[in-house]
């Protein structure tokens, strides 16, 4: 079996992350927060839309769904009890999803929403990682109706991760975000790399992602809150009472919200 994984963009900097299958032709999307563009790219390169998961209930993510499942009648809707959508499946942490012959693991990685999934998929031993709004290449997503302790757990749950794993982030915050981290770490030479290549590729209109996971522990300060420099790079701006990850990774967020 051959699967691949498109991007196709959708508003400003939204990622709808496309499961190809080669042989069949068939196709599934993550998180269509538009219709048009999803129906353009399947009807032009010849696919059936057969299954839509869903990461968390924003508006940008699952505004196209209604719209697809009447496009097409036959697609499987898997999601959250509180996505807002008239789901086929519903799932929770530890719920196990199917894309024709591989499984997806449902992970609960809350914190942006109260509700906020993952799907690691696995593709012939090598995983595949759809996190949201949860985690940005360089960065992380705001908390909404979570808390930030929920997030920093997600965190560290991702972090466990075999290193290889690609990352599937829903937005194209790259080059934003590593500006954001060298603030921080002015001195981290893997964040330096990352935004002379994020801002090159943004300027050729190419997607910055997917990551490893392994970049991203390089390259991104919110998986970096035991790191000395960022520690110390936190205190520079803004005092605290203590140097536990948690609490750096609190100033971190609030710090990221007024950058
Ligand atoms: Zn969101």
């Amino acid at each position: 079996m051959s699967i691949h994984i498109h991007p196709i963009k959708a508003f400003n900097d939204n990622y709808i992350w496309t499961l190809i299958n080669d042989n069949n032709k068939q196709a599934i999307v993550i998180d269509p927060g538009q219709s048009a563009p999803v129906i353009d790219y399947l009807e032009a390169q010849g696919l059936e839309l057969t299954a839509i998961w869903t990461t968390h209930h924003h508006h940008d993510h699952i505004g196209g769904v209604a719209e697809l499942q009447e496009h097409f009648p036959m697609t499987h809707l898997v999601a959250h009890s509180e996505h807002n959508v008239d789901e086929d499946q519903t799932i929770k942490d530890g719920s196990k999803v199917n894309a024709w012959r591989c499984t997806a693991q449902v992970w609960d990685i809350s914190g942006h929403t109260a509700s906020h999934m993952a799907y690691v998929l696995d593709i012939e031993g090598s995983k595949h990682c759809f996190c949201g709004d949860t985690l940005f290449s360089g960065g992380c997503g705001r908390v909404f109706t979570g808390t930030i302790e929920q997030l920093y757990n997600s965190f560290k749950r991702l972090n466990g991760l075999p290193a290889e794993t690609l990352l599937y982030p829903a937005h194209e915050y790259t080059a934003s975000n590593m500006r954001f981290g060298l603030s921080i770490e002015p001195e981290n030479i893997a964040i330096q790399q990352a935004l002379l290549q994020a801002e090159e590729k943004t300027a050729q209109g190419i997607p910055t992602l997917p990551v490893t996971l392994a970049h991203e522990r390089a390259a991104n300060v919110f998986l970096r809150a035991d790191v000395l420099s960022v520690i110390s790079g936190v205190k520079a701006q803004l005092p605290l009472v203590d140097d536990k990850p948690l609490t750096v990774f609190t100033a971190l967020r609030s710090l990221k919200n007024d950058f």
